[in-house]
């Protein structure tokens, strides 16, 4: 994929002083904590291929983590983010009110599970979603407790990294916590906690409430359950159907909203316009980013009126919430999944990547669990396929081969052993093969050596 090389040498020269310009500046003036993965600057992108500044191309198996989902730069969603641009970039939806926003909120209602009466309100970022949903839960329950799930992430904001499972780099040095918030055990088979197997576990995961309503919070005082019906930064766990529905139910009965945490699992990726879907779950609210708008930052909020409502004018929203580009670029993305059928599309990507992924085990055993709902695929890497020892020090191996070769992808799990695959769905055939071909020979040069 590298083609820079190919550029005659004063311009090539040229490029790279550019880049290593940037590279200093970045180093001088960007915040440490913020992470890049891949030492390059991206200059342009167009369905599945990245360009950077050197004009080398790259095949694109991170999707902007999760966000690219419709491709890069679709035609329909740039052409709508040009529309609106030209006639309003910012109004604030809470002051002066446009059609965007509305029609966004009419749409995403249409498309959640569920029959019941829903509505919707936007924000800018998933963490900035699960904030809200938890403020409109705790409103509509009158009370203060929350619980979420050993390995989830929920985002960097004071309550959202309370939420999220991994201590570092999310958490470290940024303690005290938000308060009210308890852990209860995922459904995460390959790594059982009770070191027991599907299904004859009897899902006693699910068990485990009973004990945890007595020894760890009054379920009377619990406002919500938030989680993410596959693990996106967890490493793509994908849990036994029971195990959501067995949460919902639990809800059901002790008066707790359930939050499903769509954030990194919506709008197509799963071949199913939201994950939940799959396990045939309605929940009461949903958070939901990354994928809905191609990039513009938005994020929203969706679920049963009743509940939505209970938050008084003014608790919930914030000034750029909603922005007209952004619920726009939403509103041509949407359209262009469904006619495109990008669903069906992820069952496709998500088929040949694991049957790649399978074959590759055959050669490798360190590929422990292959993970996949729809085009969300995951590898596991272990030391030895018997004690599941997580082999962390390969991934940034097999990242740094990859990169090398022209592929971008990236890791993930909370024991760092996890290579995850979120390639745009309008990636070709072509591309999807090649970029397995290179992921092979990073996985056989990583372990011959
Ligand atoms: N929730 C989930 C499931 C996520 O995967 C993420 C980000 O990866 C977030 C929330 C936080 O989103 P953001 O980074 O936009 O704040």
């Amino acid at each position: 994929m590298l083609d820079g090389n190919m550029l005659p040498q004063a311009t090539k020269n040229e490029k790279t002083n550019r880049h290593n310009d940037l590279m200093e500046k970045k180093k001088k003036y960007v915040a440490n904590g913020v992470s890049c993965l891949a030492p390059i600057f991206i200059e342009e992108a167009k369905g599945a291929i990245l360009k950077d500044i050197n004009g080398d191309s790259y095949i694109d198996f991170y999707g902007g983590i999760g966000v690219i989902n419709a491709g890069h730069c679709p035609d329909s969603v740039v052409d709508a983010i040009k529309n609106q641009a030209e006639k309003l970039l910012h109004s604030c939806f809470m002051v002066g009110m446009y059609a965007p926003y509305v029609e966004l909120a009419e749409k995403l209602c249409r498309i959640t599970p569920g029959s019941d009466d829903k509505k919707a309100m936007f924000v800018n970022s998933g963490a900035e979603a699960v904030e809200n949903a938890i403020k409109i839960a705790k409103s509509y329950t009158k009370r203060p407790s929350i619980i979420a799930f050993d390995g989830g992430f929920h985002g960097r904001t004071l309550l959202t990294m309370t939420l999220t499972s991994k201590v570092k780099p999310y958490k470290h040095e940024c303690g005290p916590f938000a308060p009210e918030v308890y852990k209860a055990p995922a459904a995460y088979c390959y790594r059982c906690t009770y070191k027991s197997k599907y299904p004859e576990c009897k899902m006693a995961c699910l068990e485990h409430f009973e004990r945890f309503f007595i020894s760890e919070v009054d379920p009377e005082s619990v406002a919500a359950m938030i989680i993410e019906p596959v693990q996106g930064e967890g490493g793509f766990i994908v849990p036994p159907k029971e195990f959501l529905k067995g949460l919902k139910e639990i809800c059901e009965r002790h008066g707790i909203v359930f939050i499903a945490d769509e954030v990194q699992s919506g709008f197509a990726r799963t071949g199913k316009m939201f994950a939940c879907e799959h396990f045939d779950l309605v929940p009461d609210l949903m958070t939901m980013a990354k994928g809905i708008a191609s990039g513009m930052p938005l994020s929203a909020v969706v679920g049963k009126a009743e509940i939505m409502d209970a938050a008084t004018p003014g608790r919930i929203g914030g000034t750029y919430g909603g922005n007209p580009v952004a619920c726009a670029s939403a509103l041509a993305t949407i359209e262009l999944m469904e006619k495109e059928d990008m669903s069906r599309r992820a069952e496709e990507v998500g088929g040949q990547i694991v049957s790649r992924l399978k074959a590759l085990q055959q050669r490798h055993p360190q590929l422990g669990d292959i993970r996949s709902l729809g085009s969300m695929v995951a590898v596991e890497l272990v030391d030895d396929p018997e004690t599941r020892a997580p082999l962390k020090s390969a991934v940034p191996v097999i990242i740094e081969e990859c990169f090398k070769h022209g592929l971008l992808v990236m890791g993930a799990g909370i024991f760092g052993n996890v290579i995850r695959f979120l390639a745009p769905l309008a990636i070709t055939d072509e591309q999807l093969n090649e970029g397995m071909n290179i992921f092979s020979e990073a996985l056989a040069t990583t372990f011959s050596s």
